[in-house]
């Protein structure tokens, strides 16, 4: 057996050698490292896959959604919401803006942000708020756009991990996650499900406005070469990460159903569990799996991770501390008895191996030692 890793990108590399050694050969021959053909070929073709109006590349997801933000004329201590379980980059680039953030509570079982949860949070300072589609699903998009609308707020969809997912709204349209709200963000670290092979991350909107500013702000301020109407940022992707995401992308939705038959896999195996619960697939939202996360109940969860170290499978928990925990971010305003959820989870959850290589025989091995232990 292949020995098991929560990612493999060097078999996924060796199925898309031939395209991504070609370019990479263009690109040096030709030394266009940055801004090269290459990055306007990806963003058109990730334009078309999403379906929105306008993609702007940029250097990393932290990155992206800094810039999104500095796009909204927010004023020092404005606030924006955002969950409290999740990755760090979100309320990081809040914070580091001088705004306001306000962590709240995240769906039990979901694990994205509550829409009860947001609406006590808003007060008459808040400006925006951040869902995180998290671990591969889109947050409850419906609610998060009618509070957003009652209260005139932005929405940013934080798509790092869920892009390619559809989001399906009541009234049955479909739409791409990270197309939904204001804005979207990505990031194509080389782990998510649409990465490259270094840093890189893009912005999405559909107004024209907006694409114009977020343009300006990536590239120094500028909008006419040497002036500068704005402090912005350099924040760009290169041409060596666009043949990767070039190559990758028309197999998106191939690796998306890879993902999925993996967790079909693990839910069949898990769903009867007594201490185990398999990941809700939410009706409003199609599920791409960047993790797949069980919930261990009545169970020593530390001590399943141990045992599968043992077996030399990988298994990781995401995230072991609330954001509003962390010594950055802990500001001493939170109350303990509004994070029924996300204090839950952080002593349940654990990520098990999922990626578009997995095969069979490993995902026997992976679901038999969980059931032994
Ligand atoms: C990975 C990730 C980011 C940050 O992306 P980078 O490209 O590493 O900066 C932001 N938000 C979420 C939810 C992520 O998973």
């Amino acid at each position: 057996m292949k020995k098991i890793q929560m990612v493999d990108l060097v078999t996924q590399y060796r199925h898309i050698k031939p395209e991504i050694d070609k370019g990479f050969e263009e690109v040096l021959n030709s030394a266009a490292f940055i801004n090269g053909q290459q990055v306007k070929t990806f963003q058109q073709n990730l334009e078309k896959y999403l379906n929105v109006k306008h993609v702007i590349p940029c250097a990393n997801g932290t990155e992206a959604l800094q810039i999104a933000l500095m796009s909204l004329d927010l004023q020092q201590g404005d606030e924006v919401i955002t969950a409290d379980f999740t990755f760090a980059a979100t309320v990081e680039v809040i914070s580091l803006l001088k705004l306001t953030a306000k962590l709240v509570d995240v769906d039990y079982d979901t694990f994205t942000i509550s829409p009860e949860s947001i609406k006590k949070a808003i007060t008459p300072k808040t400006k925006a708020i951040i869902p995180v589609h998290l671990f591969g699903q889109c947050a409850n998009m419906d609610e998060i756009l009618a509070i957003a609308e009652e209260h005139n707020l932005y929405v940013i969809e934080d798509t790092a991990q869920a892009i390619g997912a559809d989001y399906k709204f009541k009234n049955g349209t479909e739409k791409k996650a990270g197309t939904i709200g204001t804005i979207g963000t990505t990031s194509f670290f080389p782990s998510k499900n649409l990465g490259c092979y270094g840093d890189g991350g893009a912005i999405f909107t559909n107004d024209d406005a907006l694409a114009h500013r977020l343009r300006g702000i990536v590239n120094h301020g500028m909008y006419k070469r040497y002036y500068h109407d704005e402090i912005g940022v350099n924040s760009r992707l290169d041409s060596l990460q666009a043949v990767v995401l070039n190559a990758k992308l028309p197999h998106l939705e191939e690796y998306s159903a890879k993902r999925r038959k993996a967790a079909d896999a693990y839910d069949q195996a898990f769903a009867e569990h007594p201490n185990l619960i398999v990941p809700k697939r939410a009706d409003y939202s199609t599920h791409v799996f960047h993790q797949y996360t069980l919930k261990v109940i009545n169970a020593d969860r530390n001590a399943l991770q141990q045992y599968l170290a043992e077996k030399e499978i990988p298994a990781m928990i995401y995230y072991p501390v609330p954001l509003r925990k962390q010594k950055a971010y802990d500001d001493g305003h939170y109350n303990d008895a509004d994070f029924p959820n996300t204090n839950r989870l952080i002593g349940q959850v654990i990520s098990l191996p999922m990626h578009t290589e997995l095969d069979e025989e490993q995902q026997k091995y992976i679901i038999e030692a969980v059931r032994k232990f």
